[in-house]
């Protein structure tokens, strides 16, 4: 993963190589190249297809994190407020449906209070972090070295989450009752049904030859035969996925073997293949395969019929980004905002190259666009070290130092974020309100009795406690 520049949409989609190239050695728990992944696009679609079932389970999915987990294995979880994906799930899966249904069996295990993972968890002693701190964290683990060590943390704490594993009674109780959610939610059984069908060959291999997520959730032919009974008594058996959430999952498949596999994607999604996903997924693998001007040409065709798509002017924006073509980048990650002024990372992407510009009045803009992504993302820690780079560029030291604390206390290094905080607090005035939240970051990050003092001795606590 070496190229010109280190673009935070990069670290989007690749980042499953960056963070292998940051740990050096894995830690003994973590599964090979695991790490999480964030794009707007595939988050999107994700939560679509999961809406509908949580919403049957009497989950709000506005309160719902998607975690994208870059993985071969095959593997699901639902958490309190985060839904993960494995990629390898994503792309084993042929339809919505089938992916619908895995995500009904995981939630089932959720309600059903099937608490064996967080049991599990307790006794192994880990800290499920990412759970409370939100998934910014991720974006930066990938970005920084001095993270790595959190990443350790991380990458055990997935490969612990793919190993867990549910009595067989819960399993079929999950079944049943992710059954029930599908047809509540208007949606067939069919594809749960199916997609474990599909994997019941593995009871052949021996243990260690199984994904893990079928170690944990071991198929028998006699669990895969009740399945298929009690969805196809139910209601909604017959009913298909739309066109719509069809199209939806041909592109997500096609953007991750893009970027996970471009060199199988060129040969998979032929020259041939005309659709949007294969030219999508083909200009993708070749920007993966460091051939930029062959991606280009690609996505200016695509763009010809879809100039209103912000993913397509994410991409191009991001491509000419790392390729060091930064003024270039400008104006289609302008585009991509303009499209979804909603989607925080496009923002973040955008604030990245107008910082990069040298510019003061860009830099200052830059600023304005990291502001506004954070007030949607505040644990976003890539955004925030965007951030301090700006205000260093334009000599505001203080703010500087606030947004290193930001950063550091959002990727859990409470240490370092003590240590900027207090230095933020020496340097903005008392009356911003930077100065106050300098002293709630040290608050927050476990002081030690000195820098309590040091806090008392200044009256930032008076303000609070008069
Ligand atoms: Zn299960």
């Amino acid at each position: 993963m070496v190229s010109p520049a280190r673009s935070l949409s990069r670290l989007a989609l690749s980042l499953v190589l960056t963070a292998a190239m940051v740990l050096g050695p894995r830690p003994a728990a973590a599964q090979e190249g695991m790490s999480l992944i964030r794009d707007t696009e595939i988050e999107e679609i994700l939560l679509k297809d999961s809406q509908p079932i949580l919403q049957a389970a009497g989950i709000d999915a506005r309160n719902v994190e998607i975690l994208l987990v870059g993985s071969k294995e095959l593997n699901a979880f639902a958490a309190p407020r985060v839904m993960g994906f494995n990629t390898g799930l994503i792309l084993e899966s042929d339809t919505p449906n089938e992916l619908q249904g895995v995500i009904a069996h995981e939630v089932a295990h959720l309600t059903g209070g099937h608490s064996a993972r967080r049991d599990e968890m307790n006794r192994a002693g880990m800290k499920p972090f990412l759970l409370t701190m939100g998934l910014g964290v991720l974006a930066a683990l990938a970005g920084s070295p001095e993270a790595a060590a959190g990443l350790a943390g991380s990458a055990s704490y997935f490969g612990a989450l793919g190993a867990m594993g549910f009595s067989r009674e819960q399993e079929s109780r999950a079944d049943q009752a992710g059954a029930t959610l599908l047809d509540k939610a208007g949606l067939s059984g069919r594809g749960l049904a199916e997609f474990f069908d599909n994997f019941r060959y593995q009871e052949v291999f021996d243990e260690a030859r199984r994904f893990a997520y079928f170690r944990s959730h071991p198929i028998s032919s006699d669990r895969v035969e009740a399945l298929r009974r009690r969805v196809e008594a139910l209601p909604n058996y017959h009913k298909t996925d739309s066109p719509e959430a069809l199209a939806e999952h041909a592109i997500m498949k096609a953007k991750l073997d893009g970027f996970l596999n471009p060199q199988v994607a060129i040969t998979k999604y032929a020259e041939t293949d005309t659709s949007y996903p294969a030219r999508y997924a083909r200009a993708i693998a070749y920007y993966q395969l460091k051939e930029p001007d062959r991606a280009l040409k690609l996505i200016e065709a695509l763009l010809q019929e879809q100039p209103e798509n912000p993913y397509l002017w994410e991409l191009k924006g991001q491509i000419l980004f790392e390729y060091a073509r930064t003024q270039e980048a400008e104006e289609p990650q302008r585009r991509s905002v303009a499209l979804k002024p909603d989607a925080p990372l496009l923002r973040v992407n955008l604030g990245q190259t107008l910082i990069a510009l040298d510019d003061k009045a860009k830099v200052q803009e830059g600023v304005a666009e990291l502001r506004k992504a954070l007030t949607q993302e505040e644990d976003n820690a890539v955004a925030w070290r965007l951030l301090a780079e700006a205000y260093d560029k334009l000599g505001r030291d203080g703010q500087a130092r606030l947004a290193t604390a930001e950063y550091n206390f959002w990727i859990g290094d409470r240490r370092q974020a003590r240590v900027f905080a207090m230095r933020a607090r020496e340097m903005l005035p008392k009356t911003e309100p930077g100065w106050r939240r300098a002293t709630d970051i040290v608050l927050a990050s476990e002081p030690s009795r000195d820098e309590l003092r040091e806090l008392a001795r200044e009256g930032s606590t008076s303000s609070r406690t008069r």
